[in-house]
């Protein structure tokens, strides 16, 4: 019986990952940059597409997984952006085939797409969405040893925003340690300590989305 299970999970992986190259083809052809944003449930990933969004304008648009409510599609949307929302109806993570058919919903051309994936640090890790870079939040009052808790999260992301920094006075948190194991985890990663209240961070967000964009699509 383990085995079973075992071998379907094992396909359901495998033809996620056949539509995940189908969405990342397609959005290299269209030159959209895509990020698929993972995080616990308020650490404030929301509130950090709204600070971009006030930034970005309509340049960018976000596919947004929630199990229930459209809640942060319309917050999004007040925004003056695209907000594209994809109800999972329980399902804790997004898949491929769900951003697969959000994409026939998007309007035009952005130029920076976001994923907003179910809030959850646990099964989201386990499925490209074919995005072509993923960034993990840690919000400072979730706790400094997240990354040891929650390890896959942080080997496949390619960023970290540190979240809700103007609260460290206030919580338990050492930036420093915090730091120090999400790269013994991942070297490569890239960290950002922002703050939506202070705006801390921001420009720093936005430059770097820049930089990917640029190097991704040279001749954009
Ligand atoms: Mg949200
Ligand atoms: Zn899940």
């Amino acid at each position: 019986m383990a085995q079973k299970r075992v071998v379907l999970e094992e396909g359901i992986l495998k033809s996620n990952d056949l539509l995940a190259q189908k969405v990342r083809e397609d959005l290299r052809r269209r030159r959209i940059l895509v990020t698929n944003l993972l995080s616990s449930p308020g650490a404030g990933k929301t509130a950090l597409l709204e600070a971009l969004a006030q930034n970005l304008g309509p340049q960018m648009a976000v596919i947004v997984g929630d199990v229930q409510t459209r809640r942060d599609a319309e917050r999004l949307e007040r925004h003056g952006i695209q907000a594209v929302q994809i109800v999972t109806g329980g399902t804790c993570h997004l898949e491929a085939r769900m951003v697969l058919r959000a994409l026939e919903e998007l309007q035009g051309t952005p130029r920076y797409l976001f994923i907003e994936n179910v809030g959850n640090l646990v099964c989201p890790a386990g499925f490209d969405l074919g995005e072509q870079q993923r960034w993990v939040l840690l919000s400072t009052p979730e706790g400094d040893d997240k990354p040891l808790k929650y390890p896959e999260a942080f080997l496949t992301s390619h960023v970290l925003v540190i979240t809700k920094m103007d609260l460290v006075p206030h919580v338990p948190f050492d930036v420093d340690q915090a730091e120090a194991y999400a790269r013994s985890l991942n070297p490569r990663l890239r960290i950002f300590h922002t703050s939506v209240i202070t705006g801390e961070g921001l420009e720093a967000l936005l430059a770097h989305l820049e930089h990917t964009y640029r190097s991704l699509f040279p001749d954009a």
